[in-house]
């Protein structure tokens, strides 16, 4: 526990009582459990991965990934079809799917019987989730805002809210209490990068946080999943940054994959192919067997 008191950051075993007593570890042992429809994710005995392209690009895409990963149940497949693109200049490539791309999901989850996360960032369309997505992310961009965390806890389903690449571990847990503090406890964290200033270059965009991922098992019993696609922003270097989420303690990687990640509309840059795919399942499962 870090028990100094100044650094407004830092947090304080007394933080951990007033300021996110629901977040907070009861003792060392406290682990929570979010099952979603029999997976259960914060499981040691899981390594739980998110796997599929950055957008919900079309329904021949989503059933192509989805049947890439139909024998293996730990895999929840993922893409946006809302996306919180930096830009607002959305040329045909980059057009968001939106309902339609919900409608994609909801297809193909029933037809390949698969689990599904994807982002929803307006409290509008949250009455449209119920038979297309199984976990709803919060993204990076909404990790702050406060009036939807609330609203997203009250449909009642697993939540999973990314870290903001600027956020202090106090800001992330402060948004997660909102959560919990509504009544919703099926809440899962994500570490997906954050800005230091030597990622202000063309390689890398952000630097994977695996000090939060070590620090946050210490202090919230929430499980946490890693996500180096977005971190990195690199398809090379995904691989190693996976192994590393998993040894560092992360209870699963989400990534972003697709069939031919060169003509991926969004994000091709970080996205592998199945090829790729599959050589990093195998090491992760050699990663979680030394892990236990
Ligand atoms: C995403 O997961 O596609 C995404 C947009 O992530 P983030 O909110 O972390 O940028
Ligand atoms: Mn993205």
């Amino acid at each position: 526990m870090i028990d100094n008191k100044f650094p407004g950051k830092d947090i304080t075993s007394e933080d951990l009582k007033t300021k996110f007593p629901l977040c907070a570890k009861k003792n060392s042992n406290h682990k929570s459990i979010v099952n979603v429809g029999g997976v259960r994710i914060g499981d040691k005995k899981n390594v739980i991965i998110f796997a599929g392209p950055n957008m919900v690009e079309s329904y021949s895409l989503m059933s192509s990934v989805a049947k890439k990963m139909l024998k293996n149940k730990l895999i929840f497949l993922r893409g946006g079809a809302f996306k919180p693109l930096t830009f607002p200049y959305r040329s045909k490539k980059y057009c968001e799917t939106r309902e339609e791309g919900l409608e994609f999901l909801k297809y193909v989850r029933k037809k390949y019987n698969c689990k599904v996360i994807s982002e929803i960032m307006e409290s509008k369309f949250l009455n449209k989730v119920d038979e297309s997505i199984d976990i709803i992310q919060i993204g990076a961009r909404n990790m702050q805002n406060y009036p939807f965390l609330v609203d997203v806890a009250k449909t009642k389903k697993p939540i999973m809210l990314k870290r903001h690449y600027g956020a202090s571990l106090r800001d992330l847990l402060g948004a997660a209490e909102y959560i919990l503090h509504a009544g919703n406890k099926k809440l899962i964290l994500c570490e997906r990068g954050i800005t230091a200033p030597h990622t202000h270059s063309s390689t890398s965009r952000y630097l994977l946080d695996l000090t939060a991922v070590v620090a946050l098992k210490e202090l919230t019993h929430l499980p946490i999943i890693s996500d180096p696609s977005h971190a990195c922003f690199n398809s090379k270097w995904v691989h190693d940054l996976s192994l590393a989420s998993l040894a560092a303690g992360s209870d699963g990687i989400m990534l972003e994959i697709h069939p031919d990640p060169k003509n991926a509309k969004v994000d091709n840059l970080q996205t592998i192919n199945y090829r790729q795919f599959d050589k990093l399942i195998k090491e992760l499962k050699k990663i979680a067997k030394v892990m236990k």
